[in-house]
């Protein structure tokens, strides 16, 4: 199936909130509490984070009037029936999941209760481009912030690029992995802008959802529309603005010694299988779109309605 099949992804109508997906607290091996968290997160501008300790399901309700939006998550780890090593953070509301019942049965018990779950640090965690594709991941991280501390495994770009091979609506995020303690230093450096009618748990989980949010590591979309030709894109001061397709699929604007860039218009190539746009600042960090057009835009609805019926 090629772009001409399927619906743009981006409604940018709404607010940008700019959030976490992967943070550790002290319920499992942070450093800061929930609320501490919070605070720290609160003063670097962020509308809302994750709660994604080890195997500790989050009850953010009962964190008493927080900063920022507080959501709940999860993160699991284990090996597979092929023996391969994942970490998954499931974002969402879930109950019941247990360290013992193992990984499988922990991630299908995620997935019940409508979780999205986001294969993390695939780099880092020694994964194939087939492990990465085993289990039917709704996303993947880009770039994960403490992986690139610890021993520079930072990158998803590749294991997104099989995922989308398969299935060209994988979600892309740039991710923290706080831990917030000496052992495990550093926090934002990757994060996700959702653009969102308002900043509640409902809006923010749906735009998640759809993919109507980027992945940033320092440059920062104002704008992706498409007119059914042409995309237009606008952007922080950028050295370079591309459009990136399967293999070596790809357009870029920019040069090593040029100007820099804050827009770019260019007509859509229909044949493409999927396409997604990556920004690139003059220090080399980067963001990155989710791919532009989606082939179930209305089933994703509906899988959406009936997690907000189950009371997600
Ligand atoms: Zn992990
Ligand atoms: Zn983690």
């Amino acid at each position: 199936m090629t772009i001409s099949d399927k619906s743009f992804r981006y409604n940018t109508a709404g607010h940008w909130f700019k959030g976490n997906t992967h943070i550790h607290s002290i319920a499992s091996d942070g450093e800061m509490s929930i609320p501490e968290i919070a605070e720290l997160y609160s003063t670097a501008q962020y509308d809302f984070i994750f709660c994604t300790d080890h195997w500790v399901s989050s009850d953010v309700a009962k964190t008493w009037n927080p900063p920022l939006l507080l959501l709940d998550g999860i993160e699991l780890d284990g090996r597979d029936n092929t023996g391969a090593f994942f970490h998954v953070v499931c974002l969402g509301k879930t109950n019941g999941i247990t360290q013992e019942e193992g990984f499988e049965s922990a991630m299908q018990k995620a997935r019940e209760q409508n979780a999205i779950l986001v294969l993390a640090h695939p780099h880092w965690s020694g994964n194939s481009l087939e492990d990465a594709n085993r289990w039917d991941f709704d996303g993947v991280e880009l770039y994960n912030h403490v992986c690139r501390w610890l021993n520079g495994k930072s990158d998803g770009l590749t294991h997104w690029d099989a995922m989308l091979k398969k299935n060209p609506d994988t979600l892309g995020f740039s991710v923290d992995d706080a831990h917030l303690k000496p052992g495990h230093p550093g926090w934002n450096g990757g994060w996700i802008i959702v653009n969102a009618s308002e900043l509640s748990k409902e809006a923010i989980f749906s735009a998640i959802k759809h993919g109507n949010f980027y992945s940033s590591c320092g440059p920062e979309f104002k704008s992706i529309t498409f007119d059914s030709k042409f995309l237009h894109i606008e952007s922080t001061p950028v050295q370079f603005i591309r459009l990136v397709g399967p293999a070596y699929c790809g357009w870029r604007v920019g040069s090593f010694d040029g100007q820099l860039l804050t827009q770019a218009s260019v007509e859509i190539p229909m044949d493409w299988t999927h396409i997604y746009i990556e920004l690139e600042d003059k220090e080399g960090k980067r963001a990155w779109s989710n791919t532009l057009f989606v082939t179930d835009q209305i089933n994703a609805v509906d899988r959406h309605s009936a997690a907000l019926h189950a009371g997600s």
